[in-house]
């Protein structure tokens, strides 16, 4: 197996987001669910995405898991490689972006690393070095209330610089819009200065193309989904891939569940508007420390409801119910609380045919996951940005669509559920 481009990604549904981008520019992609510890038939994929849950993990915990994922996509054959996180820059002063870029940066040998988290797609942009959402400075965006990763300052030098041991610098705009030799000529100079972490500003997709093929070979590609725009027709004219058609949605038969444990803007009015529609139920933080009865419980509900429904189960909260679960279980424990529930939920109703499946939450994504045991995700058609449906590689086949807590519209799950056959 030879991979053309590998990537290291710090959650689930950023994987998702990855691949997703990398097959509609005409690449084939698996994504795979922790660094593989047996052999694994990804069928030629072009791209693979390793899929870990670094984001939050302790910080000397999320560089071993990326090491060790570095590692096995270079002794795959990975030619370029990709550390993607959230196009908000998901972290805190601790990390992880920076104890990453940094680790792989010294395992790669490579002088400097490109930070590009721009995804103007999905409102993503960066100008000044600054990154902004749907036109908002991040550290005002919904983004400030996360219940895990607050973000409170919008200067990706200064957040950089606050987690990593390198010195930030940006490629203004002005530089970006004279094309690919001069960002190259700007980056040079910039690590010329010293600068080892180079934030490139980006706010249109020309400005991404244009920057994913200024990156010399030998520096480390970070940044979210947006970053992978330009890099397949660039691996195309070397001739390292070809181009693959559009994939199909993946045929499974099963009930349609959605699980959703994200407490994004987006999220809680998809799910308002779902509850209006379908059978739907909270899932409570109280009754989940009261025992697992309840969690027991909401799985025969659901399985009591009609088949020819889709059935919603979600903790999503706003940010003052949030805060005070917080409070009372900590930021982790809470966390840890509603993913170990919605994963147990999972996993029941998967067995008993439940096996067309929405999640909600890119952390509550990878506890899912894991909890159904699947290893690898073949991916398979988009039907919201930045989210398309996947299919289960071995084991019971299921439809999986894992969605990041703020993508997609207000009908995001009736436009999942209508694309299945
Ligand atoms: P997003 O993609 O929106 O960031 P995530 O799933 O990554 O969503 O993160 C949301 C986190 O909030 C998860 O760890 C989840 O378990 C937690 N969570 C969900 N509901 C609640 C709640 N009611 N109170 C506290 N934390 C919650």
């Amino acid at each position: 197996m030879s991979i053309a481009l590998g990537a290291i990604a710090d959650d689930f549904t950023g994987a998702t987001d990855l691949c997703n981008t990398l097959v509609k520019e005409g690449m084939s992609a698996v994504q795979v669910i922790g660094v593989p510890d047996g052999s694994i038939d990804l069928g030629g994929a072009d791209a693979v995405v390793v899929a870990l849950k670094s984001r939050t993990a302790p910080a000397d915990e999320a560089v071993s898991m990326s090491l060790a994922a570095h590692d096995w996509l270079k002794a795959n054959g990975a030619g370029r490689i990709i550390e993607k996180y959230c196009s908000t820059f998901d972290s805190t002063a601790s990390g992880n972006i920076g104890p990453i870029t940094d680790a792989l940066l010294d395992r790669s040998g490579a002088a400097a690393a490109v930070i590009c988290p721009a995804f103007p797609e999905n409102g993503r942009t960066v100008y000044q070095g600054h990154l902004f959402v749907h036109g908002d400075p991040l550290s005002e965006s919904s983004m400030k209330d996360h219940p895990l990763t607050p973000m409170r300052d919008s200067s990706l030098v200064r957040l950089m610089e606050a987690q990593s041991r390198g010195r930030a610098a940006v490629v203004p705009l002005e530089t970006i819009r004279l094309g690919s030799e001069a960002i190259r000529a700007a980056i040079a100079t910039l690590i010329g200065e010293g600068a080892s972490h180079i934030v490139t500003d980006a706010t249109e997709r020309s400005d991404l193309v244009a920057v994913a093929s200024a990156i010399p070979d030998d520096m480390l590609i970070t940044g979210g989904s947006g970053i992978a725009l330009g890099l397949p027709e660039s691996l195309r004219k070397s001739g390292r891939i070809g181009w693959s058609p559009a994939p199909r949605p993946p045929r499974v038969e099963g009930r349609k569940l959605i699980l959703a444990g994200s407490c994004s803007t987006a999220t809680l009015g998809q799910i308002a508007r779902a509850g209006s529609r379908w059978p739907t139920r909270r899932l409570r933080l109280d009754d989940i420390a009261a025992g697992d009865a309840a969690i027991a419980d909401l799985a025969d509900w659901a399985d009591g409801q009609p088949a020819d429904q889709p059935v919603l189960i979600h903790a999503s909260a706003g940010p003052d119910e949030v805060r005070a679960a917080q409070r009372r279980y900590g930021v982790q424990g809470a966390g840890a609380m509603v993913e170990r529930a919605l994963g147990a939920l999972a996993a029941t109703l998967a067995d008993a045919g439940h096996r067309k499946m929405i999640v909600a939450g890119g952390e509550t994504s990878g506890a899912l996951v894991s909890a159904l045991g699947v290893r690898a995700l073949r991916i398979g058609p988009e039907f919201a940005p930045g989210v398309p449906w996947t299919g289960t590689v071995g084991g019971t086949p299921m439809a999986l669509a894992l969605k990041s807590g703020n993508f997609g519209s207000e009908t995001f799950f009736e436009d999942a559920f209508g694309m299945l056959p």
